[in-house]
């Protein structure tokens, strides 16, 4: 995804044509980027040899999540739907994990009969009721238990997930003694320690703390886990500033770990994977004068792209045809939904736009569609994957007679 000359292109297309011929706003992935990532991701982590399971809460996309599944990795889901649809994408069962603090009876029942690889329980009640239902089954059923290793991500706050403070996974002393209470069950066979201390980490200094606090716990239960699953959280670069977590250094720490316990590793990546992978593109419907700036009203919205509403996340803007005026207004881009927190970016030194041009919202393959709703009563945007030079229409625009 990259100019040529003045065009922006994904892959052999220009945007320009995308928009035209399938409308916008219009979210667009390429297959080719994907499978680099997964590459590098593979390459940066081959000396542990890890189980990948993508986040599929970044990106639930049928045939995304088949093209995904086609180069090696298996899913962590948060919720019976997720389950469903990454079977219904051709992931094997074996290489499923399920997390999340409220897994109701009927999606532990679900998981259950589906033989997946692990459920990672998150409190001493979900273990309890885990174990309820495998006895009625009359079954021995593997989980994994969560560990909240208070340790601070480093991030946005809305995004982190591994302070104390959080409701994710249980701590130190309670977990200790949930061991003991698990070894000793006839129903649970403990296979896994989970973590995850939230996401777009771009420092190694929280992983290396949660490494720490990990060995401590695990030396303190004196117990054998076949699996340790260090979750996702990888951040990718949104904004030119080249921040990067350092993936080798990360495998590294996780070698000593390794080493100790004699663990096989699971990850559970998202947006590292899909994140860059995919962009927005959408038309300027409205140039509005406003005090001290003009508003660029997209056809995209909040009900598109969430993030920067619910977290003030940055996305880069850019324009689909560049041209060499610089406007001389600070340019406010906002969507065409009634609250004032939709709004993308404010600008300086963007090039002059007029009505009806077209622009880019990049980086936003992971928690953009799969955070769209119909706010507004707006209808959500068309995906396409660019496959083999080839465009496919992966999900089709809603339509308006489906809403009404
Ligand atoms: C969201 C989530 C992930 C993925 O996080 P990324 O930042 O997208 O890598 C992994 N594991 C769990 C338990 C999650 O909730």
């Amino acid at each position: 995804m990259k100019y040529r000359s003045r065009d922006y292109l994904i892959e052999n297309y220009k945007a320009t044509f995308l928009a035209k011929k399938y409308a916008t706003p219009l979210y667009c992935y390429s297959l080719k980027k994907i499978k680099k990532n997964i590459e590098e991701f593979k390459i940066n982590f081959k000396t542990i040899n890890p189980l990948i399971c993508f986040a599929v809460k970044s990106n639930p996309n049928t045939t995304l999540l088949s093209e995904i599944g086609k180069l090696g990795l298996g899913a962590d889901v948060v919720s019976i739907g997720e389950l469903m649809k990454a079977l219904n994408s051709g992931i094997k069962p074996d290489k499923i994990v399920f997390s999340g603090v409220g897994k109701t009876l009927n999606e532990i029942n679900y998981a259950i009969n589906k033989k997946i690889l692990l459920i990672n329980a998150e409190s001493k009640s979900e273990i309890l009721t885990i174990e309820k239902l495998a006895k009625l089954k009359r079954k021995r059923i593997d989980i994994g238990i969560r560990l909240n290793p208070n340790t601070d991500a480093k991030t946005l706050s809305q995004i982190s997930t591994g302070k104390r403070e959080n409701k994710f996974g249980i701590s130190e002393k309670i977990f200790c003694d949930l061991v003991e209470y698990v070894k000793k069950s006839k129903n649970l066979n403990l296979k896994c320690l989970s973590v995850h201390i939230g996401s777009q980490i771009l420092e190694n200094k929280p992983y290396e703390k949660m490494l720490k606090v990990l060995i401590k716990v695990i030396k303190k239960t004196n117990y054998q886990f076949e699996y340790i699953d260090l979750g996702g959280g990888m951040g990718i670069n949104y904004d030119n500033n080249n921040k990067k977590l350092n993936f080798k250094k990360y495998s590294l720490n996780i070698q000593k770990l390794t080493k100790k316990f004699n663990s096989k590793i699971i990850f559970e990546p998202g947006r590292s994977i899909i994140g860059n992978c995919g962009v927005l593109i959408s038309r300027v419907v409205y140039i509005k004068e406003g005090h001290k700036k003009s508003f660029v009203i997209l056809d995209a919205g909040m009900n598109d792209l969430i993030r920067p509403a619910l977290y003030n996340a940055k996305h880069r803007i850019i324009p689909v045809r560049k041209n060499s005026k610089k406007s001389k207004k600070i340019y406010e881009f906002v969507g065409p939904i009634c609250e004032s927190t939709d709004k993308f970016s404010t600008l300086k030194n963007f090039q002059k736009l007029n009505e009806k041009d077209l622009v880019i919202i990049c980086d936003v393959g992971a928690y953009g569609m799969s955070l769209s709703s119909n706010y507004n009563l707006r209808p959500k945007a068309a995906e396409i994957l660019i496959k083999n030079s080839k465009v496919q229409v992966i999900s089709k625009r809603q339509k308006l007679k489906d809403l009404i």
